[in-house]
């Protein structure tokens, strides 16, 4: 398999399901080495291993980015095994509350920061190192459209992925001369195990989420793969530091 990824290092995290999983196997299909982690070991495997059965380089890793201890042990792998990496998805994270601000959770709150703005602060401070030994890369962080905006019922959600655009808007900036280029991809509803679990909790939910878009339908995981694909490109080599919605038309109305 030669392609426009041939023979590049490409770290996913949250690569066991749906948004993670649909780019892993798109840069695999684009001939990347790629490096799968998520706390579940289960679906992990699986699709390494759906990978590796359709002639794609694929391994697994188990790792909670929101652990330093387990994010080093998967950097300092896939230096020793690898010796580089050219690309990380850092896309784990866990979904919003269903609640006003002042009925909402502590524990759901600390929750969310800690996956969705910690876990990306972990990856990408032990990525970074990796990647500036082979003289730099591009690293994509999943934020979403609640970065953009106001998201009712979602608010401790919506701050943690403001949050992921601060920490990729000022890494871009302190690594732009170090050849590392910096970026998140903003989707709106995809159709994902994150959206169907929300759906179980609000059928209502189904209904309104494709009316969200002008395009009238929810989007596809590849859909968004596709974007992370072309934000980790050359073609997008004077990209850095934005916010890529991925949003069927949402944030023009
Ligand atoms: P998903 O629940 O289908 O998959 C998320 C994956 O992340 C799972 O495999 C899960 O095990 C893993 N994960 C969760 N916590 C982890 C941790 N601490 N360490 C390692 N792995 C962990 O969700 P998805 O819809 O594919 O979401 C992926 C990303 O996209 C998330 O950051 C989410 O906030 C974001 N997002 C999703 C939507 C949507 O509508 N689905 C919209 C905008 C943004």
């Amino acid at each position: 398999m030669s392609s426009a990824y041939s023979g590049k290092v490409v770290l996913i995290t949250g690569a066991a399901a749906g948004i993670g999983k649909a780019t892993a196997e798109a840069f695999a299909v684009q001939g990347a080495r790629m490096v799968l982690a998520d706390i579940d070991a289960a679906n992990g495997e699986a699709v390494a291993a759906n990978i590796r059965a359709n002639d794609g380089d694929a391994v697994f890793y188990p790792c909670n980015v929101v652990d330093a201890a387990q994010v080093k042990a998967l950097t300092a792998m896939i230096d020793r095994e690898y010796g580089r990496l050219d690309c990380a998805f850092n896309n784990a994270g866990v979904e919003f509350e269903q609640d006003k601000l002042a009925d909402a959770d502590e524990t759901v709150f600390d929750r969310i920061m800690d996956v969705n703005v910690k876990g990306v602060w972990q990856c990408m401070r032990f990525e970074i190192p990796l990647m500036l030994k082979n003289g730099g890369g591009a690293i994509v962080n999943t934020g979403s459209i609640a970065a953009l905006g106001a998201a009712p019922k979602m608010s401790a959600y919506a701050a943690s992925k403001h949050a992921v655009l601060g920490l990729t808007r000022s890494a871009a900036v302190e690594y732009a001369r170090k050849g590392i280029r910096i970026n998140a991809v903003c989707p709106a509803v995809i159709d994902t195990d994150m959206f169907r679990r929300a759906v179980e909790i609000e059928p209502r939910k189904a209904e309104s989420a494709a009316r969200l878009h002008p395009v009238g339908r929810v989007g596809r995981a590849e859909e968004v793969a596709a974007a992370v694909l072309y934000l980790c490109s050359e073609s997008a080599g004077f990209t850095t530091g934005i916010a890529l919605p991925v949003d069927g038309g949402s944030t023009c109305i």
